[in-house]
């Protein structure tokens, strides 16, 4: 039987007489805010859950939704077996391992008899089993994981994918918690961000992972890097988490807590002017700039507009449907989400972006399994190989289009041809659509330009698409060969690299000599300490997270193009991104010291920018 772990258990703040003494970690902030809560721990990895008290007069359905489960899991692999007959008897071997474990009645009883024993759920459960028995499995000369035990690993992904998405998350999550995990997907968070988490703790991520992208979009603080924060905090603790400086403070004394509270009353970006949002924004010599909003979810056209937004530049369609388990949304699905969306938009335009989700967000199976996702089967690679699936979003996307105010983008193409098919099933579709007497309209087909190849090929883009959307995001993963979510190489991840200036600057050079708008996204686009250099580079749209939008907005209405400019050229000359973030600084300082104040209070060290080394 596995042992208890105590402090998981509990998820409940220390009471006065088991006072834990104060611990402080330093992190990178990824979200700005203040946050004061509970800690409680998110598990699992491609299927996110909790750990959830199940009472005595549910135990039995909690070991029959398990039962369901495993029954499910032995179907699929007997089919998957079956199918895979005598052309790899390898993965047949894979397969009827995975079979003879769930065989083993002690995997299956000991989740049963712990899900009794310890009134929890069924996650819960196949978490803390699996990796007793990887544990067990782990040879003690070696470190790392050997085959059996990625095959047992396997085995519990498949279980809690069977075991599907439950509703119990309110009676974990409340508007006190402090969600604290390894990592967090993206659509974990759209999941729990109903039930409105104070802020978000992880071990992995960096600044421009998703889940954070969006966390900054909900305004919910968040710090990352945390080293062995799953061995540091277990859930029940009182946190403090500082979204400006990266601190997070464990179990603080109350003298902490009044500390953190008085700072939280005088924010440190109040020194930021909020920019009039309802008159056309230009910079002060008279170069006009359009801001978009990036949305998965908006209240209204009207809301954007006060905001400051001219419509949605990038719906990123994936995380529309929360967390999903190796299934797509079907079309009808996909239709009224859409519909609504652009309906929302009113008279405005908005970008929906086809799905850029992996394979491996799309399947249990090992097999299918990709060492390297973000080179696999992604976005509009993954889309044109489940082509049926990629026609529903397609239709539903043109079935949406009834005030004619869509506009379909393909992400990550990295040559000509992905654009060709990409075109002509919408084409072809659309077609088919006004033969069966719906009008589809005229949306305007667009790509992100986030792969170094679509850079090269920036100008014969041009003459195929209406217009394209500049992931700088990607395109910085991309072309420095960095992973985005791996806070390991975050010191390479360096926005200000002279490979992606110049990249940027061609890839509006040529819009400019097309006449079609480059809209520029990622998280680059939507930092206010970037702005004048974009401008001067030649942007002259942006897509951004709403909540960005006023500092932007304030920091372009107040600077002239021409010395954007200026600024453009130097940086375009220096061959050092550290020296280049130094120059910006100066320049700011010089130029507009009322546009960027030199920081105050709270040890914010995030400044205006996204700094170069961390993000
Ligand atoms: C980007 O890559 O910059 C982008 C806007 O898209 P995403 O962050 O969704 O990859
Ligand atoms: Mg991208």
């Amino acid at each position: 039987m596995v042992s208890e772990n105590k402090l998981d258990n509990t998820n409940k703040p220390a009471s006065d007489g088991d006072r834990r003494t104060e611990r402080e970690l330093l992190g990178t902030p990824v979200s700005r805010g203040l946050a004061f809560g509970i800690a409680v721990r998110l598990h699992g990895n491609k299927r996110q859950f909790f750990r959830i008290e199940i009472s005595s007069e549910n135990i039995a359905a909690e070991i029959e939704r398990f039962d369901r489960a495993v029954n499910a899991c032995k179907q699929q692999l007997t089919q998957l077996a079956d199918n895979i007959g005598d052309l790899s008897s390898a993965a047949r071997g894979i397969f009827e391992f995975h079979l003879l474990l769930l065989e083993q009645p002690d995997y299956v009883e000991d989740i049963r008899s712990l899900i009794r024993e310890s009134s929890t759920n069924a996650e819960w459960a196949v978490k803390r089993v699996t990796e007793a028995i990887v544990d067990k499995l782990r040879p003690t000369s070696q470190s790392g994981i050997n085959e059996k035990q990625f095959d047992v690993l396997d085995v519990g992904e498949r279980i809690l994918g069977a075991l599907g998405t439950t509703s119990d998350i309110h009676s974990v999550i409340g508007p006190d918690s402090i969600v604290v995990a390894s990592s967090i997907r993206p659509s974990t968070l759209v999941e729990i961000a109903a039930f409105k988490p104070k802020g978000l703790l992880t071990e992995h991520g960096g600044w421009t992972s998703h889940a954070f992208i969006m966390a900054r979009e909900m305004g919910i603080p968040a710090v990352t890097g945390l080293k062995g924060i799953r061995r540091k905090i277990h859930g029940g603790e009182e946190l403090i988490v500082d979204g400006f400086s990266g601190k997070v403070v464990i179990d603080p004394s109350s003298e902490t807590v009044a500390i953190f509270r008085d700072r939280s009353v005088t924010p440190p970006f109040t020194a930021i002017p909020m920019g009039a949002t309802d008159q056309e924004l230009a910079t002060v010599d008279g170069r006009k700039v359009y801001i978009w909003a990036n949305a998965e979810s908006f209240e209204s056209a009207d809301e954007l507009r006060r905001r400051g937004a001219v419509g949605v530049g990038l719906l990123r369609s994936e995380y529309m449907f929360g967390q999903r388990i190796g299934t797509l949304p079907s079309e009808e699905e996909q239709f009224h989400a859409y519909r609504k969306a652009a309906e929302r938009a009113g008279q405005d335009r908005i970008r929906m972006r086809t799905f850029d989700l992996n394979a491996d967000q799309l399947s249990f199976n090992v097999i299918e399994r990709e060492s390297n996702p973000s080179l696999g089967l992604r976005a509009i690679r993954l889309s044109l190989e489940h082509e049926p699936e990629f026609r529903s979003q397609i239709r539903a996307m043109l079935r949406a289009n009834v005030a004619d105010n869509v506009d379909i983008l393909l992400p990550m193409v990295s040559g000509l041809n992905d654009i060709v098919r990409g075109r002509s099933v919408i084409e072809e579709e659309r077609v088919k659509l006004i033969s069966d007497g719906t009008d589809p309209g005229t949306p305007n087909i667009g790509v992100m330009v986030e792969v170094p190849s679509a850079v090269v090929l920036i100008d014969e883009i041009f003459e195929m698409v209406d217009f394209v959307c500049i992931g700088t995001n990607d395109l910085v993963q991309y072309l420095l060969a960095v992973d985005r979510d791996n806070e390991s190489v975050a010191d390479w991840y360096q926005t200000l690299h002279p490979a992606v200036i110049r990249s940027i600057k061609a890839i509006l050079r040529s819009a400019e000599s097309a006449d079609k708008p480059a809209i520029t996204c990622g998280e680059m686009a939507g930092s206010a300490f970037y702005a004048p250099l974009l401008i001067g580079l030649g942007a002259k749209e942006f897509s951004m997270n709403v909540n960005a939008i006023s500092a932007v907005r304030s920091v372009i209405s107040g600077i002239s193009f021409e010395e954007s400019v200026e600024l453009a050229r130097m940086i375009e000359r220096s061959s050092d991104p550290s020296t280049s973030e130094m120059m910006i600084k100066q320049f700011h300082s010089e130029k507009w010291p009322h546009l960027f104040p030199a920081r105050q209070s709270l040890g914010d060290n995030t400044e205006n920018s996204i700094s170069v080394a961390k993000k």
